[in-house]
């Protein structure tokens, strides 16, 4: 995931085994007005036990593990725009005629690529040590042999941003902020702030580079990519990330005295690289114009193999669309799976879906991009009037220990663009805890996901999926 979404409050909550006994707090508490009267069974007794069916076939598959494991043996990381990805499209195409999908298909975009070709920092004079960094997705390069100067240090943006201009000019701007580790990913949301602002904000006072603490939970000597801001905010200083162990050493030699950096950063940046979208559909038996969105991203950062981010999401949403393409009848509505190319480097795919499909009637969207932890938690986004078919869902969930949520749903980045065309979202909410331990590093591999966990989170999606592709249900405002 490149973005997410903040939630209304940073829950604190067990993992979810015992949510059928466990009352919710109220600062969790559904949007459902508890003054209404209950509201008509929204779903039927054939549905439930295709319901039943659904999670308990799930929840014996093998099939999302057997998708990610060969995305990530076969393909590896696929950079945004890269030719990696290129054959990832390809192995995605290959993969959802297997699983016998309709209209699969690639929807080709073009991109500016970015990829760091070196990236080297250290600390120079006479105890000279190395760090461990990552170039940020869009940093402009160096010149060649790098780039040296006295270091600065903020303890957070803000901190940059009173800054009075002398005190930064000429220098390279260090912001030493930490991530603080949640179930519900909010810290991601406040800490990933600096990799976007950092290189406009120093530039516009005169610095000449800017190394941030990477945006991660873990202690490893890892420094964790991340898209900077060269697309949205037109910021052209060289930007890294650097690893916990080697912030703290620079903020420790900092305090000790100047601190002078050596920086060499060389991007190859290119214009109109292909990338492209791959889309496969169940079509509805009835009303096959009304789509379910599910989505994830087929891209990733390029040191680890991309398994948690996004292969898990990749794997999620197509073994949950697989077990209701296997029933005896297709559920009413289609069912819509939505490989994003190019999310990391700018949520490229996400644009260019919403474009081309904005005249369609989407019923409601989910994205998987959270790794690959277990579902805790169901929010919606949805109008007063379909609150309670949010709840109905909630309860379907409930056997998987998935425990009502807000209804300030955030979607995920893919189908960012179209949730602020209208379109109805869900978050299935996945325990975040380790996510940003791994999170765009090299310790991002296979290894790291749980296949329990997987299977839940299957389970999960093919319920909501199932449930919402076979209702009449409409989720925004009454036409
Ligand atoms: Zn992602």
């Amino acid at each position: 995931m490149r973005y997410f979404a903040l939630g209304l409050a940073a829950l604190a909550f067990a993992s979810g085994a015992s949510a059928q006994q466990t009352q919710q707090p109220s600062a969790t508490s559904v949007a459902v007005n508890p003054q209404a009267p209950p509201a008509a069974a929204p779903i039927s007794p054939e549905q439930e036990r295709t319901v039943d069916r659904l999670r308990a076939a799930a929840l014996e598959s093998n099939l999302a593990w057997e998708i990610v494991e060969d995305l990530v043996t076969e393909i590896g990381p696929r950079l945004a725009g890269s030719e990696a990805e290129a054959r990832a499209r390809d192995w995605a195409v290959n993969m959802l005629r297997e699983q016998r999908f309709s209209n699969v298909r690639i929807e080709p975009f073009t991109i500016p690529y970015w990829d760091a070709t070196r990236e080297e920092a250290s600390i120079v004079g006479p105890a000279p040590q190395p760090m461990v960094i990552a170039a940020l997705g869009g940093s402009p390069s160096t010149p060649q042999g790098g780039l040296e100067a006295e270091v600065v240090r903020f303890a957070d943006m803000a901190a940059l941003e009173a800054a009075p201009e002398d005190a930064v000019r000429g220098r390279i701007v260090f912001i030493d902020e930490r991530m603080q580790r949640t179930q519900d990913g909010s810290g991601y949301g406040a800490a990933v702030a600096k990799r976007g602002r950092c290189a406009p904000v120093a530039q516009a006072k005169g610095a000449v580079a800017c190394l941030i603490r990477s945006v991660g939970t873990d202690p490893h000597r890892f420094a964790h990519q991340g898209g900077s801001s060269r697309q949205s905010q037109g910021a052209s200083l060289p930007a890294a990330a650097i690893s916990p162990a080697d912030a703290d050493l620079l903020a420790r030699r900092i305090s000790r005295g100047a601190t002078r950096v050596r920086l060499d950063i060389q991007a190859d940046i290119r214009e109109n690289a292909p990338s492209g979208n791959v889309i496969a559909e169940i079509r509805g038996r009835e009303r096959p114009d009304e789509i379910v969105l599910l989505a994830a991203h087929l891209d990733s950062w390029d040191m680890g193999q991309g398994a948690v981010d996004d292969g898990a999401g990749v794997a999620i949403v197509t073994a949950a669309a697989k077990l209701i393409r296997d029933l005896p009848r297709r559920p009413r509505r289609t069912i819509r799976i939505l490989l994003a190319g190019a999310e990391e480097n700018g949520v490229h795919g996400g644009a260019a879906y919403a474009e081309a499909h904005a005249n369609e009637t989407h019923i409601v969207g989910a994205e998987s991009d959270f790794g690959a932890g277990p579902i805790w938690r169901f929010r919606t986004r949805f109008a007063d009037h379909a609150l309670p078919y949010g709840r109905a869902i909630q309860r379907q969930l409930a056997p998987l220990g998935i425990i009502p949520g807000d209804n300030a749903a955030g979607g995920g980045a893919d189908i960012g663009a179209m949730r602020q065309a209208g379109m109805p979202v869900v978050d299935l909410s996945q325990n975040g805890l380790d996510y940003f331990d791994y999170h765009h590093t090299p310790n991002d591999t296979l290894d790291k996901i749980d296949p329990e966990a997987l299977r839940q989170n299957v389970a999960a999606y093919a319920v909501f999926a199932y449930l919402v592709a076979d209702s009449d249900g409409v989720f925004t405002a009454e036409p």
